[in-house]
C-alpha cells in the first residue's frame, strides 16, 4: 500500500478561502492524482494555525494573521469526503494541555505533529526567519532537534512531520560545525521512547535543500531505534500528491523499511509498503 497523509487542500497563501478549496471538486482532483500514482490511502492535515481555535495555543503574530477558519467546519467537511481526517499541529511548549483539549475534542484519524518555530523564529518561513540575527548554526540545530524531541515526547501526536525541517534552505543557511548526528541523538531517543511514527516526506525535494526529510543518517538512527514510518508528500496543490514517490520508495528500500503506518481513529496499523494493484 501507498499512503499520502500529509496533504493540504489549499496553498499556504492567506488569500485561499476555505469555500474555494474545501470542495468535492478539489478533493476529486487530489484523488485523481493519487490514483495515477497508485496511492489509495489519502488524508488531509491542514495547518492548525489556519483555524481560529489555534489562538488558544499561541498568539504568534503569524498565527494571528493566518487564523481565519473554523476547525469544526473543516472536520465536518472532511467527514463528507473519502479522505482520512488529519491535522498538522505545531508543538507549542507550555500549551500541551490546551493542545490536548483542541485535539481530543475532535475525531481525527491521526495528528501530524510539527516543529516550524523555535521560540519566535520559523525554520522554514522567511517572514519570521529564525536565522535573522542568529549567528550560531550549532545553536539553531541543537534547539531545533531538542524541540523535536519535546514534540515526540509530549504524547499529543501520532506522526512526527518532516523531522529535520531545519535543513530546508540547504546552502542558503549556515550548516553546523558538528556532525549533525550529535543533534539528531536527543530527537531519536525521544522517538524511540514515545513510539511516535516518523514521517518520510518528499516535500524537501521541492525545497532549496532538494532532499527527502529526514536525512539518511537520521533515518538510519530511527531504524536502529525500532521506529515506525509514514510516507507523505506534504502536497499543497493536487499536482504535488505523491510527488517524488519513486525516490521515497528507493529510500525506504535502502533503509530496509518494508512496512509503513496507516491510521484510522488514531489507531495505527502497519501495512506492507508498495504500489497498490490496479493503481
Ligand atoms: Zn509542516
Ligand atoms: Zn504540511
Amino acid at each position: 500500500m501507498l499512503t499520502d497523509y500529509h496533504l493540504h487542500l489549499r496553498p499556504d497563501e492567506p488569500d485561499t478561502p476555505p469555500e474555494r478549496f474545501f470542495t468535492d471538486e478539489n478533493v476529486d482532483r487530489y484523488r485523481a492524482m493519487a490514483e495515477e500514482a497508485g496511492i489509495i490511502e489519502l488524508g488531509a492535515s491542514e495547518h492548525v494555525y489556519r483555524f481560529t481555535q489555534s489562538l488558544d495555543l499561541w498568539r504568534h503574530p503569524f498565527w494571528e494573521e493566518q487564523a481565519r477558519d473554523d476547525l469544526d467546519e473543516y472536520c465536518e467537511f472532511m467527514r463528507t469526503t473519502s479522505l482520512r481526517l488529519g491535522v498538522e499541529c505545531d508543538f507549542v511548549a507550555g500549551s500541551e494541555d490546551r493542545t490536548a483539549n483542541l485535539l481530543d475534542g475532535r475525531d481525527f484519524d491521526y495528528v501530524v505533529g510539527s516543529v516550524h518555530f523555535i521560540r519566535g523564529g520559523a525554520v522554514d518561513h522567511e517572514g519570521w526567519d529564525v536565522w535573522d540575527g542568529e549567528g550560531d548554526p550549532d545553536a539553531v540545530w541543537r534547539r531545533y532537534f531538542e524541540t523535536v524531541a519535546e514534540a515526540a515526547r509530549c504524547g499529543l501526536f501520532d506522526v512526527l512531520a518532516h523531522p529535520d525541517l531545519v535543513k530546508v534552505w540547504g546552502r542558503g543557511r549556515p550548516r553546523p560545525a558538528r556532525d549533525p548526528r550529535f543533534y539528531y541523538e536527543p530527537a531519536v531517543e525521544a522517538i524511540a521512547e514515545s513510539g511516535i511514527a516518523v514521517e518520510v516526506s518528499t516535500a524537501g525535494l521541492r525545497k532549496p535543500v532538494g532532499e527527502i526529510y529526514p536525512d539518511r543518517a537520521f533515518a538510519d538512527m530511527c531504524v536502529d531505534a525500532g521506529a515506525a514510518f509514514t510516507l507523505s508528500s506534504d502536497a499543497h496543490v493536487p499536482e504535488q500528491v505523491g510527488y517524488g514517490y519513486e525516490r521515497a520508495l528507493e529510500f525506504l528500500d535502502r533503509l530496509g523499511i518494508r512496512q509503513i503506518c496507516a491510521f484510522e481513529a488514531r489507531r495505527r496499523r502497519l501495512v506492507p509498503v508498495g504500489e497498490d494493484a490496479g493503481g
